[in-house]
């Protein structure tokens, strides 16, 4: 396993719709694998395919608890099937937006259907904080991020703050 890249707003490759996977095959479970060990290496939630460069319908999660037994969910292809009319706000983060959080409102609760690490065919019915966690992480495979959720006006401050910090990283030419 190895730890991959994180890529960040405004990034382009973010704002791409990234494609179905024929089949969870070795490259895949290996490319779920990887991202699971991205997205523990930077204390994440979840991570999808696109936010480390790789234009794939594959999102990993894990929303276990410090202490509790690790449960990662690898999934490609998710799909909504159908989202609740109910809707909840929670604080929202994301690995490619670092320190900015917003609360965004969604569906409470979805059903989803997708292809697990032994590409068998699985329905799940979320809610809650896992319900906006899977909402969030397809988003990103439709190239949208949590922060095209809120205000334009305030979207554009946090784009401007994390361009800045970009340039500031961004080792001098010589
Ligand atoms: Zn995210």
């Amino acid at each position: 396993m190895a730890t991959l890249p994180v890529l960040t707003a405004p990034d382009p490759r973010l704002k791409r719709v990234s494609k179905p996977v024929d089949k969870v095959d070795d490259s895949i479970r290996r490319l779920m694998d990887d991202m699971l060990e991205t997205m523990y290496a930077s204390a994440g939630v979840g991570l999808a395919a696109p936010q480390v460069g790789i234009a794939k319908r594959v999102i990993v999660m894990d929303i276990a608890r410090e202490g509790e037994d690790p449960k990662p969910l690898k999934m490609a292809n998710p799909e909504i099937l159908w989202r609740s009319d109910e809707e909840i706000v929670c604080e929202e983060g994301c690995l490619s937006v670092p320190d900015q959080y917003s609360e965004i409102s969604r569906p409470k609760a979805v059903k989803i259907r997708y292809l697990d690490g032994e590409n068998e065919i699985r329905e799940m019915d979320a809610d809650g904080f896992l319900a906006t966690c899977i909402q969030h992480e397809i988003d990103h495979l439709n190239g949208i991020l949590f922060i095209d959720h809120i205000s334009a006006l305030k979207r554009n401050i946090i784009v401007r703050k994390l361009a800045k910090a970009r340039k500031l990283s961004e080792p001098s030419l010589l």
